[in-house]
């Protein structure tokens, strides 16, 4: 299975950037993909200008769900929420560089879920 997963998402989920948890935090939310069992927190520190100044994530699940989580922290280093907001799938699935069916498409779009409905409460826009 893991055969088919580009080296650098194996990499990620192994070795995950920004894991752990901030406490406190000015943004934490948190979801799952029953699907899988996958389970996402994300919690953010932003500075006046709205700006990310720190990230964190944690929680467990397939290698697709924790390496997307991964990669996009290491994205959102420094954007503001306003650059977030403009984050689409497309953005996850050129981070990982891969095919996905639409059960491994939720996998992927956990974190980004996670992110979004946690800084704007917007989630109409994954529920296609
Ligand atoms: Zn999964």
């Amino acid at each position: 299975m893991e055969d088919m997963y580009r080296e650098v998402i194996l990499d990620h989920y192994k070795n995950p950037r920004f894991k752990g948890e901030l406490d406190p935090a000015d943004i934490s939310y948190q979801d799952d993909n029953p699907l899988c069992g996958d389970m996402i927190r994300i919690d953010l520190r932003v500075d006046e200008n709205n700006r990310v100044v720190e990230c964190a994530f944690s929680g467990q699940g397939c290698a697709i769900s924790q390496a997307s989580a991964s990669m996009l922290m290491e994205d959102i280093q420094g954007k503001s929420l306003e650059e977030i907001k403009e984050y689409s799938r497309d953005d996850i699935l050129d981070m990982l560089g891969i095919e996905l069916g639409p059960v491994r498409l939720k996998c992927a779009m956990l974190s980004l879920k996670v992110l979004k409905v946690g800084a704007y409460g917007v989630q109409e826009w994954i529920e296609e």
